[in-house]
């Protein structure tokens, strides 16, 4: 194999190293395979490319418009995944643990893709919370509002998760409108690299949207200001470190860290030998455990298991684990590779002595293992490996050193809050897992833990076939911990687009935040116009397009109609006597669903047009009751339009019903599909 010389990305130029670039080494065999890194790199030019250039160019942009961009650059990665699997070898990554950088990664842009485009707007304001009443009569609103911030993000990476790490930061910074400088690990920056590459060779992204550091980041830290944002992953000293760069603290960038995290798996109590919550237990450990072989934010460091079972899990475990094969992860026969360097080798046994003064190992030895496939002998292989500490109440390094490599310690508890206790010594951590079949066992477990943990795990015999594994985050969900994780958060849906946004509260008058939102708000401007709503197309309905219908009188045949044709013939609709009983009602009343039932006969037009589906309604109050001999009218208002395919759209229909008296007996917003 040739040696690669890793570019940086830089102002719209590929930059090579030059004879200051570090050496990367493979982690299977040892040998130099890559150079990365220069002295110069002009941060001060790629920070004005990212802020002149290419935050315009992504301002310009809808939520939607970069929603498809994320889905066209993983739909190109998807179709091109093959190539980062064979130069991801190298770091030590085996097939299955592609499929969680690579394939995770993609999927997480996916997930973020598809997001945007149904949970965003297909505009440049993102609303954030409801409107809040701040007067009296409504003419005086609150809305807090997300607008892009308009600097550059820089993303900080660990050597573990080359492309999982740079996609899973760069989808939610797309997202929300901001470009991005990455700077992966020097140890593993060859396939971050190739996956730029393929992303800026698709010509997807508008100019000045992504760059890349391969090596040093140069004094950028010292260039960054308020508009600009940190997100770093990797260790505990180096976060802590770069937060307290002083030009970080003087302007509050925003610097969001992930860092080292003593991650816990807790049995329940109930999960005995021969339970399928033990099995499960034992075999997400060992996945944790040789996935990456064990160079994973989230892996589980510490086991937690009934001082009853401690032997139990031991024997179960080791017997799982010998039968991992450690080796060239290219093989297919390899359960487990190799760590990302010698160095990365040499940190996890200097670590590995610190916890053997506390725990002793009782599975797997660093000098003494085999390992498969002939070229890979001189390669950063370790063997998965066990301790179990007796004491954990007094130890205190195996709650606070995290040794990087495919090792856990194992620690008896005595009871829940004992259990509780033990998890939260690890100062704060990404994620812990609550194997137990038992829901109060579940919930204790919860209590006692979540404020000290980003995500909770739990897993039992129902959910396991399905579920998604303790060491996975998802895009979904909050990926980040307080304490020693980091106290930093990412994913999270669209929470994770916000860290790149800032919220602004903005208060006015309705008119003013239908204009800020692109929503109609109550009290804002609406029009009525001589045709029908109904008769325009999606293109053609505007934001406050009003119909006003006639009203329409309720009978008691009515009701009595409604009640035996649906047999809802609950007595406040059909006992006079027992309705005056109930205190919400004056006597007999219209059923709520009659009067959307009218209400809809009296706004419809029935002609076939662009209105293509009903598809829902959201927010239904019914806030007045209605007698026999009331009348009902309708106002419907075009609140908020979005695009869906390029042939229709969903419209939301702001509606109120009304009596003759002009009081609100019902509100809701009621959701069309229309063509475009
Ligand atoms: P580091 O903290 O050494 O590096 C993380 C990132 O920071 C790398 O991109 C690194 O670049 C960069 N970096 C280091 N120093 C500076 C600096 N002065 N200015 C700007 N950037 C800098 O972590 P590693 O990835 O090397 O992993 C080391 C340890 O971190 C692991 O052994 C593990 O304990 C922990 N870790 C924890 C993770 C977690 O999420 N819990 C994830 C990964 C690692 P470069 O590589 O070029 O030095």
């Amino acid at each position: 194999m040739s040696l690669m010389n890793v570019k940086s990305y830089a102002a719209g130029q590929w930059i090579a190293p030059d004879d200051t670039a570090r050496e990367i080494e493979s982690a299977i065999t040892g040998h130099v395979i890559a150079r990365a890194g220069t002295k110069g790199i002009d941060a001060q030019a790629m920070l004005d490319h990212a802020r002149t250039i290419g935050g315009p160019n992504l301002r310009k942009l809808t939520f939607h418009d970069r929603a498809r961009m994320l889905k066209a650059l993983a739909q190109h990665l998807t179709e091109n995944k093959q190539a980062l699997y064979d130069i991801s070898y190298n770091t030590g990554a085996t097939k299955r643990d592609h499929a969680f950088d690579i394939d995770g990664g993609i999927g997480t842009t996916f997930v973020f893709a598809s997001k945007g485009r149904r949970e965003m707007p297909d505009g440049h304001v993102l609303s954030d919370g409801d409107l809040e009443q701040l007067s009296r009569s409504g003419s005086f609103l609150g809305q807090h509002i997300c607008t892009p911030l308009l600097g550059a993000a820089v993303h900080i990476n660990a050597f573990n998760f080359p492309v999982w790490g740079m996609l899973e930061k760069l989808a939610p910074t797309l997202l929300a409108g901001m470009p991005a400088i990455v700077k992966p690990a020097t140890a593993t920056c060859y396939v971050t690299e190739a996956c730029v590459r393929l992303m800026l060779e698709a010509d997807i992204l508008p100019e000045g949207a992504l760059q890349l550091v391969s090596g040093s980041i140069g004094d950028m830290l010292d260039r960054l200001d308020c508009q600009d944002v940190v997100s770093f992953t990797g260790s505990a000293a180096t976060a802590t470190k770069l937060r307290s760069n002083p030009n970080l603290v003087q302007n509050s960038t925003r610097f969001m860290a992930e860092q080292d995290s003593l991650n816990a798996s807790i049995l329940g109590p109930d999960a005995e030998p021969g339970t399928p919550e033990f099995d499960l237990f034992i075999k997400e450990a060992a996945t944790e455990i040789t996935t990456k072989a064990g160079q994973k934010c989230t892996a589980t460091r510490r086991i937690l298991a009934p001082e009853d079972h401690v032997d139990a899990v031991i024997e179960a475990l080791s017997e799982r684990l010998s039968k991992a094969t450690v080796g060239d992860p290219r093989l297919e026969d390899t359960r487990m590779g190799a760590l990302v360097s010698a160095d990365q080798k040499r940190d996890v046994l200097e670590k590995l002595d610190i916890l053997g003064t506390e725990a002793k190992r009782v599975f797997g030895a660093p000098d003494d293992f085999l390992i498969n496939g002939d070229d890979a002998q001189t390669g950063a292989f370790l063997p998965p490996m066990l301790y179990h500490c007796t004491d954990p109440d007094n130890a205190q390094r195996i709650h606070d050193t995290e040794a990087f490599g495919p090792v856990s310690t194992i620690m008896g508890y005595r009871d829940i809050g004992h259990a509780v206790e033990l998890a939260n010594r690890g100062g704060g951590s990404l994620v812990t897992s609550l194997i137990t079949h038992d829901p109060a066992t579940a919930r204790e477990l919860t209590l006692g833990t979540a404020a000290f943990h980003g995500r909770l795990y739990i897993n039992d015999r129902t959910s396991m076939k399905e579920s998604t594994g303790h060491g996975a985050p998802m895009p979904h969900m909050v990926h980040g911990g307080p304490g020693r994780a980091g106290g930093g958060e990412e994913l999270g849906g669209i929470r994770g687009v916000k860290h790149y946004m800032q919220r602004t509260a903005i208060q006015g008058s309705p008119d003013m935040l239908s204009a800020i939102t692109g929503k109609w708000v109550p009290g804002a401007e609406t029009h009525e116009r001589p045709a029908h709503p109904f008769t325009r197309k999606f293109t053609e309905l505007a934001i406050g397009d009003t119909l006003h219908t006639q009203s329409r009188t309720v009978t008691l045949e009515d009701i009595e109609t409604f009640a035996h044709f649906t047999g809802d013939t609950f007595y406040a609709h059909m006992d006079d006597e027992a309705a005056k009983r109930n205190p919400f009602f004056p006597g007999r009343v219209a059923h709520g669903y009659l009067l959307i039932s009218f209400a809809a006969g009296l706004f419809v037009e029935p002609n076939e047009g662009p209105v293509l589906a009903n598809t829902g309604l959201d927010n239904l109050r019914f806030m007045k009751p209605v007698s026999a001999g009331d009348a009902i009218k309708v106002q419907l208002i075009v609140k908020a339009k979005t695009p869906r395919t390029p042939d229709y759209g969903e419209v939301r229909w702001h509606v109120t019903l009304t009596n003759q008296d002009d009081e609100k007996v019902a509100e809701y917003e009621l959701l069309t599909m229309n063509a475009t």
